[in-house]
């Protein structure tokens, strides 16, 4: 296969680091991905050249973090394919979207009785934000089940839709079990009963192509810290029939056309959603790092991390007492695992002392842990950087940890 995964790791300058005199290993991408140095230099820019807040000054530098800021609108708008820009605003995270769509969207059409479908394998921030909402309209969750190989039975789509059902939260990417779901069939599923769907895809951007339009996604959610990008950056893609219906989620400058002590009317979308100073900096290095995902090609960086999926699962597989959780024949390049009689910390903190950074505990989907009745896990997820010879190492490694805890 034709990737030049040295040329990308040369981006990269963290990679370099030795930790306990070991070269770094990292396989926490889940959780967050390392920055470029396209990035680290489009922050710099920034705060050296033309910094200012954006929006509303008559000053070259203002003008300029402007046209910069919603250049990344227009990228973003690209890179996932909204119809248009305004339908994406930007949120400190995906846990700020999810947030944002369950205060506002539930403020405008929970009422006492209704439902919102949640998926069994979610992330906790697209469960707790549904909860609290629902709990202020009087309204209840249903829960979605996962299947043992950690697939969710959308086959009971049909029987758990009702009247009530106002609303269905599924993760495009499981951040445990690395399955990918098929959010169009939900999706599909969902319209035909009017069900718009929130889809989670804090896990998916950075590794498969998503088109929100091909999908008919009715919202979709990011992160830009696990997509190369800074923390305290988030989109929350919309459409507009949605946005234009829901009421503001948090109020203060910017998103306001006009206020009074009797009466304050709201901007349009996106900026009705964008009250107060943004991340400037977060969000114009988010625009190199999509630059960077766009120039080596989702598709690329899906297949390059398939392989490494498919590698260290073979290997991980041969080891005795090793159960791997999440089994879909549609996985991302996440790996969920325990060993018998060891405890997932041990393994953890273990590897960690021999350069290799992996995710122990419950991944923030207590719900999925207890499906399958355990404490947690280990977790190695790889990203566009990752390379065979690494997962060589980690496997080394491993062995010798449990040698060791045995
Ligand atoms: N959803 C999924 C599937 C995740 O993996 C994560 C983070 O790990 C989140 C949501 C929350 O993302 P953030 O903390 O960036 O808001």
């Amino acid at each position: 296969m034709n990737y030049d995964v040295h040329k990308i790791r040369s981006y990269f300058p963290v990679l370099k680091q030795e930790v306990y005199g070991k070269p770094l290993i990292y396989f926490d991408n889940a959780a967050s991905t390392q920055k470029p140095v396209q990035v680290l230099m489009a922050l710099e820019r920034l705060q050296n050249d033309y910094y200012g807040n954006i929006h509303r000054a008559a000053h070259y530098m203002a003008d300029k973090a402007t046209e910069e800021f919603e250049a990344v609108r227009d990228k973003v708008q690209q890179f996932i394919n909204a119809e248009s820009r305004e339908e994406i605003i930007f949120t400190k995270g995906t846990t700020e979207s999810a947030n944002l769509v369950a205060a506002s969207f539930g403020e405008q059409f929970l009422k006492p009785g209704s439902e919102i479908i949640v998926s069994e394998m979610e992330h906790h921030s697209n469960i707790v934000p549904w909860q609290i909402n629902a709990l202020r309209k009087g309204a209840k969750i249903v829960k979605l089940p996962v299947s043992e190989s950690g697939e969710l039975q959308t086959g009971l789509l049909p029987e758990l839709i009702s009247s009530k059902t106002k609303l269905i939260a599924v993760a495009h990417v499981s951040n445990v079990l690395g399955t990918v779901n098929p959010v169009a069939q939900i999706i599909e599923t969902a319209h035909k009963r009017n069900v718009p769907v929130f889809v989670d895809g804090a896990q998916a951007v950075q590794h498969i192509p998503v088109d929100v339009q091909e999908l008919d996604a009715d919202f979709y959610a990011f992160s830009a810290h696990k997509m190369y990008g800074t923390n305290g950056v988030g989109v929350l893609y919309g459409k507009r029939k949605w946005l234009e219906q829901m009421p503001p989620y948090q109020g203060g400058g910017e998103m306001i056309a006009e206020v009074s002590f009797e009466k304050t009317t709201f901007s349009e979308i996106p900026f009705k959603f964008e009250a107060g100073t943004p991340n400037i900096t977060g969000v114009i290095a988010f625009g190199a790092a999509i630059d960077l995902l766009q120039e080596t090609g989702v598709e690329n960086i899906s297949a390059w991390e398939q392989e490494l999926l498919t590698y260290a699962t073979s290997q991980l597989k041969a080891m005795e007492g090793l159960r791997i959780y999440g089994e879909a024949p549609k996985k991302s390049g996440v790996i969920s695992f325990n060993i018998a009689g060891i405890h997932p910390f041990d393994l953890g903190a273990l590897l960690d002392k021999t350069g290799v950074a992996v995710r122990t505990g419950h991944h923030c989907a207590d719900p999925l842990m207890k499906h399958y009745d355990i404490p947690g896990t280990v977790r190695a997820s790889f990203g566009m950087y990752n390379t065979k010879e690494e997962i060589d190492r980690f496997m080394q490694a491993l062995k010798k940890v449990v040698q060791m805890l045995a």
